[in-house]
């Protein structure tokens, strides 16, 4: 099967072979297509699987779609993890226009604060540096936000994220889409799906 096989639209299908995918992997043939349907998706899957593709071509999709600013927020454990999904939000969607901010920790507060106010399309972040952003950056909520993933999930939780999130469950919306990715579903990571994802559809490589 093919990306456009499987649903993904002309320009990221281009995208995706400048990259040099070939052709979809396992996770992402098992959940682009329920994504692309808009429903929730937890992904099992590890490092390596192409996961940040599988929740990257859907996003990017809707967005062309329905093009609006602070779209989509993406959750990471770390900052690394975070930079490398924001290379892979900007490779595939450098196609169709979207822009996409990081915010973590340990980095310069203003500097985020000032890409932050430029309405970006995705936001990724480590829940911390987020909250904070939440708290104390006038000017910047989460309210339009249409799709929210939580990326490397357990270690999220291992990290003791966990009240951060909740924190900022509370200020996105309810309707939206949700994706969650774990190498492992642990007790914490159910119930963490219960209570943030609706009805979801398990994929698991
Ligand atoms: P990830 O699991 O998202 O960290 O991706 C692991 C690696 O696989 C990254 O270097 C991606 O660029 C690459 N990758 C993702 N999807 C594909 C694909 N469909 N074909 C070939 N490589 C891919």
């Amino acid at each position: 099967k093919s990306f456009a096989d499987i649903g993904v639209m002309t320009q990221l299908c281009e995208a995706c072979d400048k990259l040099g995918f070939k052709a979809p992997t396992e996770i992402q043939r098992d959940a682009i297509p329920w994504a692309l349907q808009g429903r929730d998706v937890i992904g099992l899957a590890q490092t390596g699987s192409g996961k940040t593709a599988a929740f990257a071509l859907p996003i990017l999709q809707a967005l062309w779609e329905n093009p609006s600013p602070l779209f989509a927020c993406v959750m990471a454990p770390t900052r690394e993890l975070a930079f490398q999904i924001a290379e892979t939000f900007e490779a595939l969607g450098s196609a169709i226009g979207a822009r996409c901010a990081v915010v973590v920790g340990g980095m310069d507060m203003i500097a985020q604060q000032i890409a932050l106010s430029r309405k970006p399309h995705v936001v990724v972040c480590t829940p911390g540096r987020l909250q904070d952003h939440l708290e104390n950056t006038k000017g910047f909520s989460l309210r339009t936000l249409k799709y929210l993933v939580m990326d490397e999930a357990d270690r999220l939780l291992d990290l003791d994220f966990g009240p951060k999130i909740d924190q900022i469950l509370k200020v996105i919306p309810r309707e939206r889409n949700t994706f969650l990715f774990s190498a492992t579903m642990t007790t914490k990571v159910a119930k963490l799906q219960r209570a943030s994802l609706t009805n979801p559809v398990k994929v698991e490589v």
